[in-house]
């Protein structure tokens, strides 16, 4: 039974305390009933802070324990608080804003909180795109005049995959490709589309494979400086052209190269649930997908980043 508030009322009346903060994971944690880690025994009490302890054998659980919560800190009612900002938000949420709105003391913690979330907005297993898909690449950041399948240092290439629901876009997937090759490509559309499937792009000869690989390949020949992609797979562009204003307008261009995935993920969150009109059900999802998704250490986080150059999108976003 999927239990979550439907409004910021009935949010504020029911997480007001710890107690039915953690009461609340330890639901999302053990939907069919608890059971001990230790023992297999099915009942257990509340203990102090963030702990369970097991009837049968007095071991003590945590219900942050294997989340992305695990090792905070901070009370459970201010996270609460940021997941139901993060999803109450249309166009997201920047660091600045969250500390802003839950008057964290630090920035750092406002980055790190969005960023353990962005890692609890894909789903493992989730199901793959179907039907008619357009699927290109577009550098974020937009290639310069004359730039064609070249990626530079600075320049991100993200694939795309958008799904066709009448002249309307479904569902769409995005991922940042090393490069425009037939494996990069290829393998992208392998882990995001059923097989099957209408795969349409354009006539870039990576793409030359997607027949065999088990997709019944549209393929529409046209230069690729001529423009007129944007016609023929108006899909795909309308997300990309989204994306590249939310990276500019929310996040101010503010996105390292190195973090961009995670930024996609949240992105492709917001955009395939767009026209979800229950805030309170996509609450639900993050939260239930954050108690799923393990941990991700601030350390961890910041390393892939340490020691190389920072490329931030604002350096190269140009629409
Ligand atoms: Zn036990």
């Amino acid at each position: 039974m999927e239990d979550y508030p439907r409004d910021l009322m009935e949010f504020e009346a029911r997480f007001s305390s710890e107690a039915a903060c953690r009461d609340y994971l330890f639901g999302l944690r053990w939907p069919e009933g608890f059971s001990c880690p230790r023992c297999g025994h099915r009942k257990a009490w509340p203990a102090t802070g963030k702990l369970f302890q097991c009837a049968g054998c007095d071991y003590q659980v945590s219900v942050i324990a294997g989340t992305i919560f695990q090792d905070t800190h901070k009370p459970l009612t201010l996270w609460f608080r940021a997941v139901w900002w993060v999803v109450t938000q249309k166009n997201g949420a920047s660091a600045l804003g969250l500390q802003r709105i839950l008057g964290l003391r630090s920035y750092k913690t406002a980055w790190a909180w969005l960023h353990k979330l962005r890692r609890a907005m894909v789903r493992p297993g989730r199901d793959r795109l179907s039907g008619r898909v357009e699927v290109d690449e577009s550098y974020v950041g937009g290639a310069e005049q004359g730039m064609t399948g070249r990626a530079t240092e600075k320049k991100a290439l993200v694939a795309v995959a958008a799904e066709a629901d009448g002249k309307k876009i479904g569902r769409i997937r995005m991922h940042r490709v090393p490069d425009a090759s037939a494996a990069s490509l290829l393998s992208f559309i392998a882990a995001s589309i059923e097989p099957g499937s209408v795969v349409h792009t354009d006539g870039w000869p990576a793409y030359n494979g997607v027949a065999a690989n088990g997709y019944v390949h549209e393929v529409s020949n046209l230069s690729r400086e001529s423009g007129s992609a944007v016609e023929l797979m108006p899909r795909v562009h309308r997300a990309v052209s989204q994306l590249k204003r939310w990276l500019l307008g929310t996040h101010q261009g503010a996105v390292s190269v190195e973090h961009l995935d995670y930024y996609l993920d949240e992105f492709t969150f917001r955009f395939n649930r767009r026209t979800s009109r229950s805030r309170g059900k996509l609450f639900y999802r993050l939260m239930q997908q954050a108690v799923a998704a393990g941990p991700s250490p601030y350390k961890d986080m910041v390393k892939q980043v340490r020691g190389r150059k920072k490329a931030r999108i604002q350096d190269i976003v140009h629409t």
